[in-house]
């Protein structure tokens, strides 16, 4: 059998890493290095050359994505498919699986339901309100992020101690108690959740673990520097007694140190799995070798390193571009017309990827991009399975599939509005909570009971009908056709086309997007129930920080989501002090670091271009902010860097309209909005506006290392440059 082309395309060390035989393995290496492709080729080598069973292979990936990736990649080097025997997916994928299959033995209901963010977060309003909690004094979020943090940690509220016995603290334990005892009550878990029962399923369960001991031959995990403690806990639980394990990864490439991720495991690993090899990758083929000096010399300025060089045997390549845009606007439209050229270049739109470090950042490029006519695709934030219209849909058919899902209660009872208002709610909630009771079941009740008021019993009783007849009719229907019947019957689609305007059009497309997304679903299960398996996956997808599917479109995304990806030309915006690095981590030097990371993990995406973009004065969250330059961008090697200046062309913003007068009067001194001056003590800066005329003209600049300042312009002297 030839099997030498499993190792055709890859150079010695990459060889190496895929043959080796080492019990434990540990690949670590640079951006770019082919970590995840060597993760490929062993899998294949594993199982042509080894002869191991598809079957005895547990993969991880970061993102559900990469894993349906992971799983082609693998097949076109095999040439056939693996059907379902391999198990290779994200942690949490996995753990879904795993609780799935040991349902009663997790302490779980067979028919368990994943518990989105966004659903969490509505169960903690919930339980703020029955512990009389008052919301600006105890923000939900700061409980969801109690919880979630412990639980990543591995801690149960009954693990925390509390002997002080701060309020803080009673209070988010009693809070974390309750919602531990609502979710084990509704048979609900959250993300975190699914990662700890997991855990605990195979810790509890010793035979159970036996049987995964038995049947894995080897585990392998990438993007590895960025597990978490139950995540790694799960590894060594699995494989800590001799179990082939491989794991690739790179520490300057962590970035989820805010989210529990620890480095450290990094280290750990060959303390904990026995007789690890540790082989590293040096040669990039991702980037040009300018785009890599530049992250080299980025990531160089971070002190807690294992260290490494990268290195291209690649051309030299084009230097960065550098735009200094007058406001975000600008910025917006500069990477906008770029696109544009780059689009006259041999580039397609899906090569094109725009990197930014805050979600609120996307708006202002999705409307660039719009009013240019470019289609774009947004990777996180508002995936997809987030958006209200598809949550409201998949709550009416979570409900057609089990009545005792309070979260899809709460969430459609009046959705679309049918007269059920929020004190008839309340009366279920407090009903429910009296009795034990789930909503529906308390909802029933009620309607029996007829103390309400004759019109909300009647609206109430409307609901119920809707619920009993979607189900009904939809029992033999296939997927899609019951979704399509259940978005028109439910009176979603007609709640959305009574709103008008672009946003209402486009929740209406995402709805029959979703047909689209249960026609082409393809269950794991044959014989399994499809409908559940539909909503699970949907579940796991709106957790999922790349959902989206690869088109034609330009690829926008956070920083975060765009790790483990690469894109022939990439825009980083917003390289500015206080945003990128976030100004909550620039004060402490381990968050700083963690920046730098994600700096590092932005350049290294780019392929053959990259375009870094700063704004002189930017809005953001409702604010007028003047940041300088950011300090990552002044790591880089000027000879790396061709920086575009600002020109005249810059439009004004509206706010300033009314000082018309003056403006014109400025010009005729020769200065004009977005004009760089020099400044004999305050040195170069930026014009932003102007204000008063003749002798009392003053003009405002942005000085690069003074900030923003006010000058009667008499007597400013300024000097154009
Ligand atoms: P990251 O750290 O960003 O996840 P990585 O180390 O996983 O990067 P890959 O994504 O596996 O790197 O590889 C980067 C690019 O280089 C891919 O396009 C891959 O196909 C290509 N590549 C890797 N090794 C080789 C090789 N030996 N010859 C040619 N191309 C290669
Ligand atoms: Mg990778």
């Amino acid at each position: 059998m030839d099997v030498s082309y499993i190792l055709d395309d890859l150079n010695d060390a990459q060889r190496d890493a895929v043959t080796a035989d080492s019990p434990g393995t540990l690949v670590l290496a640079g951006a770019g290095s082919g970590k995840t492709r060597v993760l490929v080729h062993r899998i294949a080598w594993k199982i042509k050359v080894e002869g191991l069973s598809p079957y005895a292979i547990m993969a991880v990936t970061f993102t559900n994505k990469a894993a349906r990736e992971m799983r082609g990649r693998i097949e076109e080097l095999l040439g056939g498919q693996l059907h379902g025997g391999m198990w290779v997916g994200t942690f949490h994928g996995l753990a879904h699986r795993l609780l799935k299959a040991h349902a009663a033995d997790a302490k779980l209901p067979d028919n368990f339901q994943i518990l989105d963010a966004d659903d969490q977060q509505r169960l903690l309003k919930r339980i703020h309100r029955e512990l009389n909690l008052d919301d600006s004094r105890w923000p939900p979020r700061q409980s969801q992020y109690f919880i979630n943090g412990h639980k990543d940690e591995g801690r149960r509220s009954a693990h925390i101690d509390n002997p002080g016995g701060d309020l803080y603290l009673t209070t988010m334990l009693q809070v974390y108690q309750r919602y531990e005892q609502i979710c084990q009550q509704q048979g609900v878990i959250d993300f975190a959740e699914l990662l700890l029962r997991a855990l605990e399923l195979w810790r509890d369960n010793p035979a159970i673990l036996e049987h995964y001991q038995q049947r894995f031959k080897h585990v392998l995990v990438d993007e590895f520097q960025d597990t978490n403690a139950v995540q790694y806990a799960w590894l060594q639980i699995l494989a800590g007694k001799g179990m082939p394990i491989t794991a690739v990864g790179d520490d300057d490439q962590s970035i989820y140190g805010w989210r529990g991720a620890r480095i450290e495991n990094i280290q750990q690993f060959s303390k904990d799995f026995a007789d690890t090899r540790i082989i590293r990758l040096e040669q990039n083929y991702r980037s040009t070798a300018t785009i890599l000096k530049a992250a080299n010399a980025v990531i160089k300025h971070n002190s807690q390193r294992l260290g490494k060089e990268l290195w291209t045997s690649g051309e030299e390549g084009e230097p960065i571009t550098l735009f200094a845009a007058f406001n975000e606007q600008d910025e917006a439209r500069f990477i906008s017309d770029r696109i544009e050229d780059l689009l006259k270049e041999d580039y397609r739109r899906a090569d094109i990827g725009v990197l930014y470090r805050s979600n609120a950042q996307s708006r202002t490029l999705e409307e660039a991009l719009i009013r240019a006519g470019l289609p774009y695709r947004i990777y996180g934030g508002q995936r997809f399975y987030d958006r209200l219209e598809i949550k409201n849909a998949l709550a009416y058919l979570r409900l057609i599939a089990l009545r005792d899902d309070d979260t899809a209660v709460e969430r459609v009872i009046n959705t679309p509005t049918r007269g059920i208002g929020n004190r008839t709610v309340e009366t279920i909630r407090e009903y429910a909570r009296d009795h034990q009771l789930s909503l529906w079941r308390a909802l029933l009740a009620i309607i029996e009971g007829g103390g309400l008021a004759a019109r909300a019993n009647n609206a109430l009783r409307g609901f119920v009908s809707l619920i009993e007849d979607l189900a009904q009719q939809t029992a033999d229907m296939s997927l899609d056709a019951r979704v399509d019947y259940v978005i028109q019957h439910s009176g979603l689609i007609a709640f959305h086309e009574k709103e008008k305007g672009e946003k209402a059009q486009a929740r209406v497309e995402n709805l029959q997007e979703l047909i689209t997304a249960a026609k082409s679903f393809e269950p794991e299960d044959e014989d399994g129930d499809e409908l559940r398996q539909f909503l699970d996956q949907a579940a796991l997808d709106a957790g999922d920080q790349q959902a989206a599917e690869h088109e034609d479109s330009v690829q926008l995304m956070t920083l975060h989501s765009a790790k483990g990806l690469e894109f022939p030309a990439v825009f980083i915006a917003g390289v500015e002090e206080n945003l990128f690095p976030h100004k909550m981590s620039i004060e402490d030097p381990s968050r700083l670091e963690e920046e730098r990371r994600l700096a590092y993990v932005g350049i290294t995406r780019a392929e053959r271009k990259l375009f870094l973009s700063y704004a002189e004065s930017r809005r953001l969250y409702g604010q007028e902010n003047f940041n300088s330059l950011s300090r990552f961008v002044r790591e880089i090697p000027s000879e790396c860097i061709d920086e575009v200046r600002i020109n005249n062309t810059v439009s004004r913003p509206t706010s300033f309209a009314s000082h018309s007068a003056s403006q014109q009067r400025a010009a005729e001194s020769g200065i004009v909005l977005g004009q760089r001056v020099l400044h004999s003590i305050f040195g170069a800066g930026v014009v932003l506006s102007f204000e008063g005329q003749g002798a009392s003209a003053r003009v405002q600049v942005n000085f690069e290392d003074e900030g923003s300042k006010w000058l009667v312009l008499q007597y400013a002297n300024l000097e154009l440059l």
